[in-house]
């Protein structure tokens, strides 16, 4: 999509601090972190959130949660982190690239707030 940030990370257009990439997902740290790990893991086709997910789009969400476990195998996050993905206004959605935070490195309360 022309206007979104994350598809021109994505494409290479805009820097990133990529950590990953493959032919269907993208994942890049989050340029204001929450946590000592904050990492955005994004497909690279463009779904505006999980609201507008279809039945087509589930091997590539499959990939997205097998790079997520991945990262966090990596990053040695053995005693847990968090695995969320905005959607909406209330929810603080500010990009309408379906994104998942994987959050890592701290406790976490519940809810942050
Ligand atoms: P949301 O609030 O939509 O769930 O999350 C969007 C995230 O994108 C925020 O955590 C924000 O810090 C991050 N973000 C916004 N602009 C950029 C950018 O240009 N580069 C990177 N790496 N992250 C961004
Ligand atoms: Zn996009």
């Amino acid at each position: 999509m022309a206007d979104c940030l994350f598809c021109k990370i994505a494409a290479g257009e805009i820097p990133g601090d990529i950590v990953y990439q493959d032919q269907d997902v993208v994942a890049f740290n989050d340029i204001h972190p929450q946590a000592p790990h904050h990492i955005l893991i994004i497909p690279r086709a463009h779904i505006a959130s999980m609201a507008e997910l279809k039945p087509e789009h589930g091997d590539i969400l499959m990939k997205v949660f097998t790079v997520a476990n991945q990262l966090a195998r990596d990053l040695k996050l053995d005693s847990g982190y968090r695995f969320v993905t905005n959607i909406g206004p209330d929810a603080g959605q500010s990009v309408n690239h379906l994104h998942f935070h994987l959050l890592g490195g701290r406790q976490f309360g519940w809810p942050p707030g």
